[in-house]
């Protein structure tokens, strides 16, 4: 389902937008930069000849009010690019920024848990200074060096056809030593960023498996690991480094032979009188300078420019793939329940993961899905979330199918807890209400109907969850996340396998607090089969191989003996 070389303008475009008077402020700037730099050649010119007694086109006085006007213009525009230049970039790279994580909001939620995060959060830190660097610094670097490059040709052209062409001769040695090895650094670096990447990655394992690195007593098999990485990445900075200086050495030993060569040819000329003077010669020797700069400069930044279009181009890529469409953003209420008709699901087409499946959830009822580890329990509780939509079949909150459901109105309605309960590291009320103001009285009861008024009452509600909420227990999350739901006032609660990671008697309290709400749809998905709780459902469901082969009553499906029965008896 790739479709690489999506349309990068729109992101692109998040660098301008709505800043054009600081980019035109910019570009103005660089301009001045160049006609300074030829205005100082010219200069240099006047002078030198003035002082070997040449017919010059300005006196000494009218020259050094020039030089105070020049001085005058350098610190202008200076002052024009202090003013425009870091506005007009860093709040393009903010609206960037922006672009890129309001995209990721429209993500398919699958999609997204599929993919992983690495992507996008190297696209918003490291990736984004090689943008800003080489899309956005080095645009003004090339326009800059481009101009004083021309001006530089056409000023020389102007003084002597004649020493313009042996200078553009002797140039194409620079460029051709530069066009050579510009790739082979932009490839060096290449080669850093995915060792660079490789590191990263192998240090984030070590971070996050810390626990079981410890436990397994593998220290020194994630250090020999970490070690070759590291090495490896040394090596590749190291021939980067190497790449550098010898790009350096072919430049320099070109530049100095183009910049000697012209030097001496200009003095040839002068000497054999063949209308060259020696502030022409000089002249000449100073805008070398100007064209053997940007020779050297601009393939490197042209690099840079490409190696950040990539950039732009992966994360655009990765934004607009399992992108979920958006059909109508009307708001929606449930008002009877979710109907799942015929519905068949494979994640890729070898395998179904659900057959058949016929079920109904009424608005308010509480069910509880059973069955097998991998008989796809999760699956469908996610489909309910529209996790995928390549379904066949059918799933209709009230007449409405899925499909046709805004997220909005779909997250509007339902709500998941789940055993990993993200805690952002801001006190416990923040943490219920997510940053949003609620009433007093609706925090109160989501607070004692999810059983939480103990904890509040000893810390209060200003009480800090610390880094992903390590200062709360297990049942604490799991009830925060309840709050939550209870706030939103969610008519649909998905509970998949929560109480799975806490001890039996807090799991048997956060349960029955989910089973004692009042209003919210449960559809409950568990492997721990407590007869007390089984019993205040209003129906169980139990999936074999995909399949709803038994669903009914606690006592109903006992009574039955049928797979039900066994799977509650085995687990007793
Ligand atoms: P349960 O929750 O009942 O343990 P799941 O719904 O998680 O079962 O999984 C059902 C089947 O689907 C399993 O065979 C599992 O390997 C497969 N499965 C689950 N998630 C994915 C996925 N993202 N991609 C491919 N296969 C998956
Ligand atoms: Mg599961």
């Amino acid at each position: 389902m790739k479709q690489p070389n999506t349309d990068i303008r729109p992101y692109t475009r998040q660098f301008y937008k709505g800043d054009l008077i600081p980019f035109l402020l910019a570009l103005l700037e660089t301009l001045l930069g160049t006609l300074g730099a030829l205005l100082i050649s010219w200069l240099i010119q006047q002078l030198i000849d003035l002082i070997g007694g040449h017919d010059t086109a300005c006196s000494l006085t009218q020259l050094t009010l020039i030089s105070l006007l020049l001085i005058a213009g350098n610190a202008a525009a200076h002052l024009i690019s202090y003013h425009s230049k870091p506005k007009f970039i860093t709040r393009g790279i903010s609206r960037y920024r922006s672009y890129v994580f309001s995209k990721l909001t429209k993500k398919n939620l699958s999609a997204f848990s599929g993919e992983g995060s690495s992507t996008y959060i190297s696209a918003l830190t490291n990736d984004i200074q090689a943008i800003e660097q080489g899309y956005l610094w080095d645009t003004f670097t090339i326009l800059g060096n481009a101009s004083t490059f021309l001006g530089a040709i056409v000023l020389m052209i102007w003084y002597s056809p004649l020493l313009t062409a042996i200078a553009i001769g002797l140039s194409l040695l620079p460029l051709i030593a530069s066009i050579l090895t510009g790739n082979k650094v932009a490839s060096a670096e290449k080669t850093v960023s995915d060792r660079n990447d490789a590191y990263t990655s192998t240090l984030r394992d070590s971070l996050m498996g810390y626990s079981v690195i410890r436990s397994f007593k593998a220290e020194a098999r994630m250090l020999r690991l970490f070690k070759d990485k590291v090495e490896e990445l040394a090596k590749a900075q190291c021939r980067k480094q190497k790449m550098r200086i010898l790009v350096q050495m072919y430049g320099s030993v070109a530049g100095i032979t183009a910049q000697l060569g012209v030097f001496l040819a200009g003095a040839y000329l002068a000497l054999s009188g063949q209308g060259v003077t020696a502030g022409t010669t000089m002249i000449f020797v100073q805008l070398m300078n100007y064209v053997l700069g940007p020779i050297g400069t601009i393939p490197g930044c042209l690099a840079e420019r490409k190696a950040a279009k990539a950039l732009i181009q992966k994360i655009a890529d990765a934004l607009e793939t399992n992108v979920r469409e958006e059909t109508d953003a009307t708001h929606m209420t449930l008002k009877r329940g979710i109907t799942i008709d015929g519905l068949s699901f494979g994640y890729g087409p070898e395998k179904q993961v659900l057959r058949d499946i016929h079920c109904t959830f009424q608005l308010g009822k509480k069910y509880v899905i059973v069955g097998a580890s991998g008989s796809g329990k999760s699956t469908l509780l996610g489909l309910l979330m529209a996790t995928h939509d390549h379904y066949s079949g059918s799933i209709r909150y009230d007449d409405v199918e899925l499909r046709q459901i805004s997220s909005e109105s779909l997250f509007d309605m339902t709500c998941v807890v789940q055993q990993d309960v993200f805690i952002f590291n801001a006190s416990i009320r923040d943490n219920i209400t997510m940053f949003t103001d609620f009433p007093d009285e609706e925090v109160e009861r989501a607070i004692t109907l999810s059983g939480l008024s103990d904890l509040i009452a000893q810390r209060g509600e200003r009480y800090l969850c610390g880094e992903n909420g390590c200062d709360l227990s297990g049942g604490e999350k799991q009830r925060v996340s309840i709050a939550r739901s209870l706030l939103k006032r969610a008519q649909v609660l998905l509970v998949d396998e929560a109480t799975a990671a806490l001890d039996p008697q807090t799991a048997f309290q956060v349960s029955n607090a989910i089973l004692d709400l009042d209003g919210p749809t449960r559809i409950v998905v568990t492997h721990s089969l407590d007869e007390k709780l089984l019993k205040r459902y209003d129906s169980i469901l139990t999936l074999k191989n995909g399949q709803i082969i038994e669903q009914g009553r606690f006592e109903d499906l006992m009574e039955k003996k049928g797979y039900f029965y066994s799977l509650f008896t085995v687990s007793q």
